[in-house]
């Protein structure tokens, strides 16, 4: 064989942008024509997990963790896409000449983040990912790679998460002060509301916590995968005014509507790793801020990128720009994707979460 220059041509290694390159429907991988999270119908999707930003329905074939399959039929119904495949953690399933891999992401029940190789080339897309330890879920494994893909929803250096434990004690606290009084708990609807509850038992809370019946089936779930909830009732039904003292647990909307004014002198607390900026809390009505995330802070997207080794980071959403910055002086090849669709702020963390959260 002469020459250098060898043309690219079956077996050369791909270009970062041949192997995954970003689109308005989302990720797309051309030699497998594969989409990750679509954000629009497309005919074969693979899924990080269950939030609705990232799992739509309308898809031809679906590709996921048998959890995020189960969570997309309990909110589309069973008809969410017209096929399913379950991809078990680990496993490499080849589509065309590319593998993939789903492997934990540590943000909600089933949330993986998907290793796309071929050619000795591995990109990794994380989805949404946090570090810290959640009781619900299974923990985020670093795979080393020649891309990261990083979302940056909490990418500024203001944004620090204290421990979850600690902001639950202070939820505990504060019911042991008032005891007459109901404490109503914004949490999204899945992930964030069932890894509270699983948080306060863990701080040896034994009441039967009150929940809306939008967190309703979510929790279920969760509880026949054997995530350790303790007791629930639910709210409707019940004499609101015989709930002083209790724990209710709701989505984010419900905290600000009727529904949490009928409830006497509530306590209206909010977990989100937004309640870390106060202007923010006070705006919302929050008497009692807790900063729980299902996101990685500022310090942990930095400690994931360093320890995944990768030479390049694209970010998909969020605070996109600080983080690139940081990306540079850490001598990394970094790049925003713009990508649409996903959420980048709001009460449920993200505004497709919040949206998501049904008022009934
Ligand atoms: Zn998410
Ligand atoms: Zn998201």
């Amino acid at each position: 064989m002469a020459g250098a220059m060898r043309p690219a041509g079956p077996g050369a290694r791909w270009r970062p942008s041949e192997l995954l390159l970003p689109t308005p429907a989302g990720l797309y991988c051309p030699p497998a024509d594969i989409h990750i999270d679509p954000v629009r119908p497309v005919a074969r999707a693979l899924i990080t997990h269950g939030h609705s930003d990232h799992a739509r329905a309308g898809h031809g074939a679906v590709l996921a963790t048998r959890e995020t399959l189960a969570i997309m039929a309990l909110r589309y119904g069973e008809g969410f896409a017209g096929s399913r495949q379950v991809a078990l953690p680990g496993e490499a399933i080849r589509i065309g000449e590319v593998d993939f891999r789903f492997l934990p992401a540590g943000h909600v029940l089933g949330s993986a983040q998907i290793a796309v190789e071929s050619r000795n080339l591995r990109i990794v897309a994380s989805g949404d990912y946090k570090r810290e330890r959640d009781p619900t879920c299974a923990p985020f494994e670093p795979v080393p790679c020649d891309i990261f893909i990083t979302e940056a929803t909490f990418g500024l250096p203001v944004f620090r998460h204290p421990p979850a434990a600690g902001e639950v004690a202070k939820l505990l606290e504060s019911v042991r002060l008032f005891p007459e009084r109901t404490h109503i708990v914004g949490a999204y609807s899945l992930g964030k509301a069932q890894r509270l509850m699983a948080l306060i038992r863990e701080a040896g809370y034994e009441r039967p916590i009150y929940i809306h019946g939008a967190v309703e089936k979510i929790t279920a779930f969760y509880r026949e995968e054997g995530v350790p909830l303790g007791e629930t009732r639910l709210v409707a039904g019940q004499d609101r005014k015989a709930l002083g003292g209790e724990i209710v647990i709701c989505p984010p909307s419900a905290t600000q509507d009727l529904w949490a004014r009928r409830f006497p002198d509530p306590v209206t607390a909010f977990a989100s790793g937004w309640m870390r900026i106060r202007a923010r809390a006070r705006q919302k009505g929050v008497e009692l801020p807790l900063v729980v995330s299902d996101h990685a802070d500022w310090d942990d997207l930095l400690a994931t990128i360093r320890e995944v080794g990768a030479g390049e980071i694209w970010v998909t959403h969020g605070e996109a720009d600080a983080l690139v910055h940081w990306c540079g002086t850490a001598g990394l090849r970094a790049r925003p994707l713009h990508l649409v669709g996903y959420g980048d702020e709001g009460e449920a963390e993200t505004e497709a979460e919040a949206a998501d959260a049904p008022e009934a």
